[in-house]
């Protein structure tokens, strides 16, 4: 049912003309269904006062240029992957441009998805040696505890809260937040969302942030960031507050919505690994400084954010040891 909805936005978007006006879906809850999993957030999950500090993006430096595929260390991490041949990765399937499942083929792509597979190629000299587990915000940090998943790719953000969970690369996108709203809404922005409601996943940075902003409006948590988009849609919330890459995705399957006034937080993606594999951690950074330096970033970024920032460069690595 959800796939079929994908496919009616995807379509919608590919033919519509961009309206001059939406319709008014501002009018407030339709007595349609709700996502599965929907509720209002009573309280804040934490508080900027409560989060604990460090230098998170600081990451483990690459010991040099990443092994030839074939070659990985013994007793690695990497060499564990290689003999199990395939990397395991934790991706999105409903963030159009991030990750997401292409409803004409099946195949699951995106900027992350893309990410993922340079991880792949880089073991095994071949980005189809790859499995995806599929996880939600609110998923990723349990999969990495449980060994479930070798790395995540999945627009995380690396803060200090996580970073105490689990380990985190180089910085390798650069996000901040904003919202979306029914074009014609009169939303501004964060300080525009007093006594409105406000949609986020369960288990995201942007659940939190938008819950704090002084506004303070109605937060509703989802599991999914499509979920937001039809809760709009139906008049079920009067905005969408993610990051700009998420809501660029959203934007683009629905031209009656747009982004709407300035970033007001900084969402540095990192790719999850499990704590204890600090091995690999220092070689996803190796694999990250070649993507950033032969170009392959700038490919992956244009093919799917060129229309966001046209013209990013890759963030630069900081590293702590
Ligand atoms: N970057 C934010 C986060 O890591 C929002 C993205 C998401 O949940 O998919 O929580």
């Amino acid at each position: 049912m959800r796939r079929l909805a994908v496919v009616l936005l995807f379509l919608l978007a590919a033919c519509s003309p961009v309206p001059g006006s939406a319709p008014d879906i501002t009018a407030g809850p339709t007595g349609a269904p709700r996502p599965a999993d929907a509720a209002e957030v009573s309280a804040p999950p934490s508080t900027p006062e409560a989060t604990p500090s460090c230098d998170a993006t600081a990451s483990l430096r690459p010991t040099g240029p990443p092994p030839e595929p074939g070659g990985m260390p013994p007793g690695s991490t990497m060499a564990k992957i290689a003999a199990r041949g395939r990397l395991i990765a934790g991706v999105d399937q409903n963030t159009y441009l991030m990750g997401f499942r292409n409803p004409g083929t099946g195949t699951l792509e995106g900027f992350d998805v893309d990410m993922a597979r340079e991880i792949a190629k880089a073991i095994f000299g071949d980005p189809t040696r790859i499995q995806f587990k599929v996880l939600t915000s609110d998923e990723r940090i349990p999969a990495l505890e449980k060994g479930e998943v070798d790395v995540v790719v999945r627009t995380m953000t690396i803060n200090c809260e996580r970073a105490e969970r689990v380990a985190f690369s180089s910085v390798y996108y650069q996000a901040g937040q904003r919202v979306l709203a029914a074009r014609g809404s009169g939303i501004g922005g964060p300080d525009s969302l007093g006594g409105k409601r406000v949609c986020a996943t369960k288990g995201s940075s942007s659940l939190t942030n938008v819950a704090n902003v002084p506004a303070k409006p109605t937060v509703v948590s989802v599991p999914n960031w499509t979920d937001c988009l039809v809760m709009l849609q139906q008049g079920q919330v009067d905005a969408v507050s993610t990051d700009d890459t998420i809501l660029a995705g959203l934007a683009a399957q629905d031209p009656y919505t747009e982004m709407v006034g300035p970033q007001f937080t900084q969402e540095p993606y990192g790719m999850g690994v499990p704590k204890a594999n600090e091995d690999f951690v220092r070689f996803v950074n190796a694999v990250l400084e070649r993507l950033r330096a032969d170009g392959t970033w700038a490919v992956i970024h244009q093919r799917w954010l060129g229309g966001l920032d046209q013209a990013a460069e890759p963030p630069a690595a900081k590293y702590r040891d």
